[in-house]
């Protein structure tokens, strides 16, 4: 896709590994100066950060767990200082602690809701003043296959990621009027670390039910995320594009 962001900038969280990684080279290539934040692969992120330099994109890595309000507020903060404008917001970052509801605890309820779904709402909360003064911005939300058809031993991501799309067509219809647009990317299965996890068992089933007979690969994911935060996407906004090899349907 011939996208040309030059001059815009973007922060993507959970840049470091897997999909958000993806996101953040498509957004480079696209020529715009990249910010992503992680948790705790600091060498992977430095690593990443000179890959960025040395392709003369401009690049920032940002420490924080997204699940932290302030620290949201602090990474967008520092973004504006560094680069004046926020163009364009990927809320990435997620993780999965899967268990049926008999050994569901609490705090696998907690960390997953706090990371995938609040974390979500810290950095748009941060993000949106910016971008409203601006008159412009995208912000691309991940939320997942599993937000819309559910998933055995997964109620707390489910509960997350379907979360993710009534917060982000609110949100889209609070912001539409000055041309902030927020739309959500819902992948289906992808080869990266979170999915390495799954048994052989799982994966052939999984395969069974796609259409296009394939995981997805991190790069599917970050084409449709490039496309949203993209002018060619200008009149888009409140939908959810599904990347799943036809799964979902
Ligand atoms: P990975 O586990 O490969 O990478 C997760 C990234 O998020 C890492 O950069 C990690 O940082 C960061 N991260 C995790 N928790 C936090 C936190 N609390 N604060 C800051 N950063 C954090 O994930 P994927 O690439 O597989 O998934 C990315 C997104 O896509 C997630 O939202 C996931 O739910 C969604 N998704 C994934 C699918 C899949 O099949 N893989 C399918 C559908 C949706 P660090 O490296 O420091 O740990």
């Amino acid at each position: 896709m011939d996208v040309d962001l030059s001059e815009k900038t973007a922060l993507v969280t959970g840049g470091t590994r897997g999909i958000g990684r993806a996101i953040v080279r498509a957004l480079a290539d696209a020529g715009a100066r990249v910010a992503f934040t992680y948790r705790s692969s600091t060498e992977a992120a430095e690593a990443l950060v000179d890959e960025l330099e040395a392709g003369d994109t401009e690049a920032l890595s940002l420490q924080g767990d997204v699940a932290d309000f302030d620290t949201a507020q602090a990474h967008v903060d520092t973004v504006l200082d560094r680069w004046d404008t926020l163009d364009v917001l990927v809320n990435n970052a997620g993780i999965t602690r899967d268990g049926l509801m008999l050994r569901l605890t609490e705090e696998d309820w907690d960390d997953v809701i706090d990371t995938n779904l609040k974390g979500v709402f810290n950095y748009a909360k941060a993000a949106y003043r910016p971008m409203m003064g601006q008159r412009s911005g995208s912000i691309v939300n991940i939320s997942s296959v599993v937000g819309t058809s559910g998933n055995a031993g997964q109620t707390n991501y489910a509960a997350s990621k379907s979360g993710i799309v009534g917060f982000s067509k609110s949100l889209a219809r609070e912001l539409g009027g000055r041309n902030v647009r927020v739309n959500v990317v819902a992948p289906g299965y992808v080869q990266t670390d979170m999915t390495d996890e799954l048994s052989d068992d799982a994966r052939e089933g999984i395969l069974d039910a796609v259409p296009l007979d394939r995981l997805a690969e991190p790069e599917d994911v970050a084409q449709a995320v490039l496309y949203l935060a993209a002018p060619a996407a200008a009149y888009v906004t409140g939908h959810v594009l599904h990347v799943d090899g036809g799964l979902s349907m």
